[in-house]
C-alpha cells in the first residue's frame, strides 16, 4: 500500500554502506578525474560512514553531457514508458524503505521514528505519483506532444536528503527531462543509494546523474553552458547568487528557499491538539525544516495557559539516539549548523528575549541542540526574524486576527503558516490575507504529492510537488 510504514528497523545492521564511493555518471559509479575525496559523517556519533567522490567541473561537465547524450532517447519514449521506470523505482524505494530510512537517519542525524515514518512514505508517494502523470500529460492540457525542457540541473540540501531528491528528479523525469543532481555535501549517501536503485529498475544510462562534492560543485553546475534548467532548495543566500548566475542565460529557474513560519493559535482553539501542532511544527528535524513553525503566535487571553501546556509536553521529549525508536529529537546536521543555531540563540538572550528548555542530558559526542523557547521576544529580535533552523521556537502574542496578520507577515519570507482555531469562516478568511505558499489550518508539516509547495517573497518562486510542479520542467 502507497502509506504503508516500513517495519521498524532495529539496528544499522539492515544497511552496507560501503567504505568509498564513486560520482554516478552514464549510468556507473566512476571515480572522480581528480582523485579527490571527502567524508561522511554520522552528525549523532562524528564516526566516518563513508569516503565520497569530489566532483569538479572535469566531471560535472562529464555528468551533463551523459544527460545531454540520455535526453534524445529518454524524451521520445512514450509516457507510458517512461512511467514504466518510475513505477519501478517507486517500488524498490518501498521495498528496500527499511534499508535506506536507516542509512537516512546515520547520515542526518534525524530519529528513525521520522526517516520510516514521514520521509521514506512521502518518496515512495512522490514517484507513484508523478509515475501516474508521466501518460497523462497530453490529455492534462499540455498539447498532443508535451515538451520537457532537457537538461536539469538539480542542487539540494541536507534536511530532507532523500525527499528533496524525489521531488526534484521525479516530475523532472515524468516530463522526459534528464537530471544532474548534487546532493548536499553532509547528506550524499541517499542520493549514491538512490543511483544504484536506478540500476537496479533497468533505468536508461545518463537520465539520473549524480555528482558528489560540495558548493563549488554545485555552482559548476549551475553554470554549466548546456543545462537548461537549475532547480535549488537551499539558503536563501545561495538562491540569490544562483539567481544571478542564471540571469541572462536560457536556463529556467526554479527556488526553494528558507522560511520564518507563524503558527497562530487563537484562543478558540482546543489547546492541547495545538500544543501537538506546535510540537510537530518546531521540533520535527531537530525544526531543520525550510517551513519550520519556527514563530507561535498566540492570542494574549490563552498565552500563560498555553505556554504552561507546552512547557509541560516539552519536557516529555526524548532527546538522544536517532535510530532508537523511542527518540523524538536526533542530532543537528553538522557542527556548522549547531554553531549557527548557537549564535541565534545566544543572540536571543543577549537582546533580552527569555529562554527555556526543559532538563535534558545531551549526549557527549556528535552535534545536539536541547529543545528551545524563546518568550518575552519583540518582532525586532533576530530570533523573531532570521531563520535559526533549528529547535528554537520564538513566541510573539496579538490581540486580534488583524495583528496576528500583520505580525505574521512581517517577515521577507513566505514559505508557511499555521492556524488554530475553531472558527472556519476565519480560516478562510485568515488564509487568504497571510503572504505564505501553504498555510496549514489545525495541522502543521503535513504533506501530499498531489499539493504544490514553495514561496513568497525571498522564499523563492516555482512551485514542486502537484500538476504545478509539472510545469516548472515542460514548455508549456
Ligand atoms: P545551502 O544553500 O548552503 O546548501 C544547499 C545546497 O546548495 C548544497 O547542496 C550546497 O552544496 C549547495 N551550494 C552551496 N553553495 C552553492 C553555490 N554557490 N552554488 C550552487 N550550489 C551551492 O543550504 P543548507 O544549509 O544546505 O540548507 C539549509 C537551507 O535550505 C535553509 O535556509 C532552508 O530554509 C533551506 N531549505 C528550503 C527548502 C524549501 O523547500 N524551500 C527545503 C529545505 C531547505
Amino acid at each position: 500500500a502507497l502509506f504503508e510504514y516500513a517495519p521498524a528497523p532495529e539496528s544499522r545492521a539492515v544497511v552496507d554502506i560501503a567504505p568509498s564511493y564513486g560520482l554516478f555518471v552514464d549510468g556507473e559509479f566512476r571515480e572522480a578525474g581528480s582523485g579527490k575525496s571527502f567524508k561522511t559523517l554520522s552528525p549523532a556519533t562524528e564516526e566516518t560512514l563513508s569516503e565520497v567522490a569530489y566532483a569538479d567541473a572535469a566531471d560535472v561537465d562529464a555528468a551533463v553531457r551523459a544527460a545531454r547524450t540520455a535526453f534524445a532517447s529518454w524524451s521520445a519514449l512514450p509516457g507510458a514508458e517512461r512511467a514504466k521506470y518510475l513505477f519501478r523505482i517507486a517500488r524498490i524505494l518501498q521495498e528496500r524503505s527499511r534499508e535506506l530510512a536507516v542509512l537516512e537517519t546515520l547520515d542526518n542525524g534525524k530519529p528513525i521514528r521520522e526517516t520510516r515514518d514521514a520521509d521514506l512514505p512521502l518518496v515512495a508517494a512522490h514517484f507513484f505519483y508523478y509515475a501516474g502523470w508521466a501518460d497523462k500529460l497530453s490529455y492534462a492540457g499540455y498539447g498532443r506532444d508535451p515538451r520537457p525542457l532537457g537538461v536539469a540541473a538539480q542542487v539540494i540540501p541536507w534536511n530532507f536528503p532523500l525527499l528533496m531528491l524525489a521531488w526534484k528528479i521525479a516530475p523532472a523525469l515524468a516530463t522526459g527531462n534528464t537530471v544532474v543532481l548534487k546532493p548536499a555535501e553532509t547528506t550524499p549517501l541517499s542520493a549514491l543509494f538512490f543511483a544504484d536503485i536506478c540500476r537496479q529498475a533497468g533505468l536508461p544510462r545518463g537520465v539520473v546523474n549524480i555528482v558528489t562534492g560540495d558548493g563549488a560543485t554545485g555552482a559548476e553546475l549551475v553554470a554549466h553552458p548546456d543545462v537548461d534548467k537549475v532547480a535549488f532548495t537551499g539558503s536563501t543566500g545561495v538562491g540569490k547568487e544562483i539567481a544571478r548566475t542564471v540571469a541572462g542565460t536560457r536556463k529556467k529557474l526554479t527556488l526553494e528557499l528558507g522560511g520564518k513560519g507563524a503558527n497562530i493559535v487563537f484562543d478558540d482553539a482546543p489547546l492541547d491538539q495545538a500544543v501537538e501542532g506546535i510540537v510537530n511544527g518546531i521540533f520535527f528535524n531537530q525544526g531543520q525544516v525550510c517551513c519550520a513553525g519556527s514563530r507561535l503566535l498566540v492570542q494574549e487571553s490563552v498565552q500563560d495557559e498555553l505556554l504552561d501546556a507546552l512547557k509541560r509536553r516539552l519536557t516529555t521529549l526524548r532527546v538522544g539516539d536517532p535510530l532508537d525508536k523511542n527518540t523524538d529529537i536526533g542530532a543537528i546536521n553538522s557542527a556548522e549548523q549547531l554553531a549557527r543555531i548557537t549564535e541565534l540563540a545566544e543572540a536571543g538572550e543577549a537582546e533580552g528575549a527569555e529562554r527555556w528548555s526543559p532538563p535534558c542530558e545531551l549526549p557527549t559526542d556528535g552535534y545536539w541542540f536541547a529543545p528551545t523557547l524563546f518568550t518575552n521576544v519583540t518582532q525586532a529580535h533576530r530570533v523573531a526574524r532570521e531563520e535559526i533552523f533549528g529547535p528554537v521556537l520564538s513566541v510573539l502574542s496579538f490581540r486580534t486576527p488583524d495583528e496576528a496578520v500583520a505580525k505574521a507577515n512581517n517577515t521577507p519570507y513566505g514559505l508557511s503558516a499555521g492556524i488554530w482555531t475553531e472558527k472556519g469562516s476565519r480560516i478562510l478568511k485568515m488564509a487568504n490575507r497571510l503572504r505564505a505558499g501553504v498555510v496549514w489550518a489545525n495541522t502543521f508539516n503535513k504533506f501530499d504529492p498531489a499539493s504544490p509547495f514553495g514561496g513568497y517573497k525571498e522564499s523563492g518562486f516555482g512551485r514542486e510537488g502537484g500538476r504545478h510542479g509539472l510545469e516548472a520542467y515542460l514548455n508549456v
